[in-house]
């Protein structure tokens, strides 16, 4: 069943030197309507955190496509870097970012909980549950030039509807355990996990809150949800709309571009 609806993506716009500068340079895309353009520096308002609403998510279990929906596909362009050697700051999670809209097409469809056998040779499970209804943008900025190249994006950034689930992208144990400050910088509400069967750590940075009942040194299992997309931390300086999830990808530590090896659903519209 297909259908035409307008869905909300965004545009990153790679940043080349502090973020203020970066925003006043931004381009209006041709023929997109920009939702945000103006720079919202207001602290969060730890006084009246965001809760969870009902999730936007609308997937579908059952019916008739079945596990074909989780069917293993590419979309973008990109490359893979090797620009990790420089990669040595931390707190690599600045952004920049703006909202656009436009009209696309997309398939509803179903899906079923993922595998680790879902996965090809070297891809990577999706980090959000997003439904064929849900909005998504993945932005290929690992390696993106921040404080005016002094350091470098360790992470890819995934633009994607405020509250929809992000899960554990393979089994490990939850070795931090990041907490919104309230202050327009660093990782809002984050985890770090480890997979010590593949000396792989995951950072997932900028949520808008932790699953329920996970704390540190607890094992999660691939799949299983750990918190809801959010625009905490550095994401919440930029604006109030900036909702994203910034997603590292640590081979034995050392970060490495996710971009290409991220699974995308190919009945999911990726803007
Ligand atoms: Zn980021």
């Amino acid at each position: 069943m297909r259908h035409q609806s307008v869905i909300e993506w965004w545009k990153f716009v790679k940043a080349s030197g502090s973020w203020a500068d970066d925003h006043t340079t931004l381009g209006r895309p041709h023929g997109l309507h920009l939702l945000t353009m103006s720079s919202d520096t207001t602290p969060l308002d730890t006084d009246n955190p965001r809760r969870p609403r009902v999730s936007r998510r609308r997937m579908i279990v059952g019916g008739g496509v079945g596990v074909s929906a989780l069917a293993l596909g590419r979309m973008g362009s990109g490359s893979v870097g090797a620009v990790a050697g420089e990669l040595n700051e931390p707190g690599s999670a600045l952004e920049t970012a703006t909202r656009v809209t436009t009209t696309t097409t997309t398939t509803t469809t179903t899906s079923v909980p993922p595998t680790p056998g879902d996965l090809g040779v070297d891809e990577i499970l999706f980090p959000i549950i997003v439904g064929p209804d849900d909005s998504c943008f993945v932005s290929d900025n690992f390696g993106a030039c921040r404080s005016g190249c002094s350091r470098r994006h360790e992470g890819t950034d995934i633009m994607a509807d405020h509250l929809l689930p992000i899960r554990a992208v393979a089994t490990g144990v939850l070795t931090k355990k990041y907490v919104d400050t309230g202050k327009t910088y660093g990782a809002g509400n984050g985890w770090t996990l480890f997979d010590a069967d593949t000396n792989i750590t995951w950072k997932f940075f900028h949520m808008d809150h932790h699953a329920d009942g996970l704390e540190v040194g607890d094992t999660v299992e691939f799949g299983q949800v750990i918190g809801a997309v959010g625009n905490t931390g550095t994401s919440g300086a930029f604006s109030d709309t900036n909702y994203h999830l910034h997603f590292e990808y640590r081979p034995e530590n050392i970060p490495r571009n996710s971009y290409q090896l991220l699974q995308r659903d190919p009945n999911v519209t990726f803007a």
